[in-house]
């Protein structure tokens, strides 16, 4: 993995509480939608582990910046300061890291299932996939407290509208409660031989692997990110 020099361009709200921050991106370094990288402060506070945190890329490969996205709303140290550096600072980035990227045979539908920040991975594939005009299924099940807390919510049903190919499903755990079997079965419907990936706070991601299992879908067939700290 190599370490490359980044400079922050700024940060924008996403859903509540939560920022999206995008940095220069580095020549010579490329990566898969899905994949996450090191971001490491320059000048990190006191606070005992506070250098560095993982976050996956909501940026896809074609375009000219890097993003990431995170839920601020505890805020760690490490996230009050990324949250205070000014344009222009100087940070680093290691990486890319992961193999969670979206399957080559695009006659298998991708099934996505996010859990909050969770998101992030699929951004990326989705952005990537509409850009390049990828003729593959995918289907994208997000699952928050309430719609405000749901990032990039304009942003996907734009791309659900404009791609025939991308259908979504947001819930809302408030009203709605957690995403089950039947929701999962009834949303894929019959879309072709899917191949499942689960991303957001480890307990969502095991309860869906448990609840995938108990509809027989394969462990094979079913990949998964796990973002500690949530
Ligand atoms: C591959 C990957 C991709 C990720 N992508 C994102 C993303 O896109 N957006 C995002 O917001 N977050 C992402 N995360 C999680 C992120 O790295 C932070 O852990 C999270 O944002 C919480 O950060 P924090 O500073 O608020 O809390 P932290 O201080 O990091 O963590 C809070 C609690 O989690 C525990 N913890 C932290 N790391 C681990 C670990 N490795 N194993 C077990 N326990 C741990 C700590 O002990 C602490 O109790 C990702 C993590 C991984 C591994």
């Amino acid at each position: 993995m190599s370490t490359y020099e980044i400079l922050l361009k700024g940060h924008r709200e996403v859903a509540a509480g939560t920022l999206a921050f995008s940095f220069t991106k580095p020549p010579g370094f490329a990566f898969k939608p899905g994949q996450a990288i090191t971001l490491l402060l320059a000048d990190p506070p006191l606070e005992a582990n506070s250098r560095q945190r993982i976050f996956s890329l909501v940026s896809a490969p074609f375009e000219a910046e890097l993003a990431i996205a995170t839920r601020m709303r505890e805020g760690s140290a490490f996230k009050r300061a990324l949250k205070n550096l000014q344009p222009g600072a100087k940070l680093q980035l290691r990486g890319p890291r992961g193999t969670m990227t979206l399957h080559e045979e695009r006659s298998r539908s991708a099934v996505f299932i996010a859990g909050g920040i969770g998101i992030t991975p699929f951004m990326s594939m989705l952005r990537q996939a509409a850009h390049d005009r990828l003729a593959q299924r995918l289907l994208l099940i997000c699952s928050n407290r309430r719609r405000e807390d749901t990032p990039f919510l304009a942003e996907l049903r734009d791309l659900a509208r404009q791609d025939g190919n991308f259908r979504m499903l947001s819930r809302m755990t408030d009203t709605d409660g957690f995403i089950d079997a039947e929701t999962i079965r009834s949303f894929v419907g019959d879309a072709a031989a899917p191949i499942y990936y689960l991303a957001g706070p480890p307990a969502m991601v095991d309860a869906m692997k448990a609840v995938l299992r108990g509809a027989g879908v394969g462990d094979g067939d079913v990949q998964s990110e796990q973002f500690y700290g949530y």
